[in-house]
Order: structure tokens, then C-alpha cells, then sequence
């Protein structure tokens, strides 16, 4: 059975009628693993009709509020984040290919908090923020708190995700996100990097912030790869000090994608396309 409300209002309600039901945005993780789930588990509300999930708007103190059933296609089509928040564009368009972009939502990628999940180095620099709802009220939570380990968040049972809200943007001079997968196209992350760099005049580093993806049970950031290079130029020289650090930080795994010593290899060498 699936239902489609189109007000929060409606979801909730249904939600209490069906305290079992699943939530559901795009289907792009739920219906796999759905594939061999009792019949009983098989009640689904869609998110996708609720207009509040599906709107991006400009906050007061401009900052964004992000509907956490936007899609990646719409994330990538906006201009508005496109502006300000560059990095989060980037790491959008790397998921999957066009046809699942056009279906994957942003909440969904965060709730299903894989390793591998493109949004989620992004939203961890960008000091993103959940909005989470249920029948009775909201709360709100960073994203880094939310994210509890591999597949495990915060989420209470009856609880959504309703927005992700996004601080104003400051200014970098650099916003990068880069993605390693087994193929050019439609591949999950083998390893993922995110950097933001504010530079001085003279090319030397003021501030740098760097989260990776899939070289850990969840995203890693690594302040010490931050710190070493302050005050210093961006060269290929200084990011080695930078790579030897995050390759003694991370803590990889092998699976059917890659080693764990490749991971570790590719999460320093990523690094270096802030200079390619
Ligand atoms: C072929 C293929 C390629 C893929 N490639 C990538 C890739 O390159 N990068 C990547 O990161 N991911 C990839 N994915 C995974 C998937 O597409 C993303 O994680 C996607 O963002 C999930 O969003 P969805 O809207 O489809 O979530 P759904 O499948 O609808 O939901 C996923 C989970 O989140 C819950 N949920 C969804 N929205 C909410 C909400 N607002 N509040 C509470 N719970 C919620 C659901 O109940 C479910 O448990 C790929 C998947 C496929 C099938």
C-alpha cells in the first residue's frame, strides 16, 4: 500500500494510522531494500507530493532552507545554490547518473548515511543543519550529530527530515568536490574529498577545510591536514604533508569496490587536484 499526502499535515496523520509505514522520497535506496522485506513492511508514504519537502527558499539571514525531498536534478539546476553554495552543486551532480538524479532526493541520501553518500561531505563543511519533524513537533540538529555511523542516524521512528538549512555562505576562494568511483560515470564513491580554501594575496593558505567520504565508517575530517597548511603556499609540496596525514587518519575498509590501502592511497592523492 503506498500513500501520497500532500501536506505535512496529512503525512502525519497517516504516519499514526500506519506507525509501520516507510517514508519515501525517491524509492532510489528504499525499493532496493525493500526487495526481500516482509509484505508487512511494504506500506509507504511518499514524500514527494508534500510542497514544503520540495521547495529550496532564501532564509531571512540568507542562508537557504533545502526541502529534504529535493532532488539532486533540482540542486544542480539551481541557481541559487549554484551561487552560493558551489560545492554542494558539485558533489549533487556526481550522483548517479541523470536518471537518478532526477529521482534521488537529498534527504534521502542523508538518511540512508552511507560512507559513500555524495551530499554528505559537503553538507558536513558547509555547517549544514536538519530541520526533523514528527506529529507532535521539530527539533534541529548539525548535520555531523545527526550522522551516527555507517547507516545509523538520529532519526526517531515517525520522525522526518523536513529541511536542511544552510548557514549565509562566506566567501572561499576555492570550493572543490572530487569523486573517485571504478568508472567515470553512474559509480559510487571509492573515495570522495570536499575542500574549501581561502587564500591570502600571495597564494598562501588562511583557512582550509576538507571532509572525505567513503574512507571511513562516515565522512572524516581531519584538522590536523587543515592546520598544516596555514600560512603556507598551496603546492604540491605542502599538500604531501597534508596527504600524509589524512592517510594515517582514515579508517578504510576493503570491499567488492576497492582495497583499503587503495583508499588510503587515493584519500591523500585527492589533495593534489587543488592544485591540477
Ligand atoms: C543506480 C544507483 C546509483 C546510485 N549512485 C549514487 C551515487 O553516485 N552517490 C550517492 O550518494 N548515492 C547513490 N545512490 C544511492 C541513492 O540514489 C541516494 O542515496 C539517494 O539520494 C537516496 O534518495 P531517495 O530520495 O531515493 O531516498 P529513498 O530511497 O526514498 O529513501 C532512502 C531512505 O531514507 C528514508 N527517507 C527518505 N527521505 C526521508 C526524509 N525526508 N525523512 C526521513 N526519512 C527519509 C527512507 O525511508 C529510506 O529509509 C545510487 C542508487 C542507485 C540505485
Amino acid at each position: 500500500m503506498i500513500f501520497f499526502p500532500a501536506t505535512l499535515t496529512e503525512l502525519f496523520e497517516l504516519q499514526q494510522l500506519h506507525p509501520d509505514a516507510r517514508f519515501m522520497a525517491g524509492g532510489t535506496d528504499l525499493l532496493v531494500s525493500l526487495r526481500h522485506a516482509p509484505q508487512h513492511e511494504r506500506t509507504i508514504i511518499g514524500l514527494e507530493r508534500v510542497d514544503e519537502l520540495r521547495r529550496i527558499d532564501e532564509q531571512p539571514d540568507n542562508g537557504v532552507s533545502i526541502g529534504a525531498a529535493v532532488t539532486f536534478s533540482s540542486i544542480t539546476g539551481n541557481r541559487l545554490l549554484k551561487a552560493r553554495y558551489p560545492l554542494l552543486t558539485q558533489a549533487a551532480a556526481t550522483v548517479g547518473g541523470p536518471a537518478i538524479r532526477t529521482m534521488a532526493s537529498i534527504g534521502g541520501n542523508i538518511v540512508t548515511a552511507s560512507p559513500a553518500a555524495d551530499s554528505l561531505p559537503a553538507l558536513y563543511l558547509l555547517d549544514a543543519r536538519l530541520e526533523l519533524r514528527c506529529a507532535t513537533g521539530n527539533r534541529t540538529v548539525a548535520i555531523d550529530e545527526f550522522v551516527l555511523g555507517p547507516r545509523r542516524t538520529m532519526l526517531q521512528p515517525g520522525e522526518i527530515i523536513s529541511r536542511i538549512i544552510l548557514p549565509p555562505a562566506a566567501t572561499w576562494d576555492l570550493q572543490l568536490f572530487e569523486k573517485i568511483g571504478r568508472r567515470k560515470s553512474l559509480a559510487i564513491a571509492v573515495a570522495s574529498l570536499a575542500a574549501m580554501l581561502r587564500l591570502a594575496d600571495d597564494g598562501s593558505v588562511l583557512e582550509a577545510r576538507f571532509a572525505w567520504g567513503s574512507v571511513g565508517p562516515t565522512v572524516l575530517r581531519c584538522p590536523g591536514a587543515e592546520a598544516v597548511l596555514i600560512n603556507k603556499p598551496l603546492s604540491e609540496a605542502t599538500l604531501q604533508d597534508a596527504a600524509a596525514l589524512v592517510q594515517q587518519a582514515v579508517q578504510p575498509i576493503d570491499d567488492i569496490r576497492a582495497t583499503a590501502d587503495y583508499r588510503r592511497t587515493v584519500a591523500g592523492n585527492l589533495l593534489f587536484r587543488l592544485v591540477a
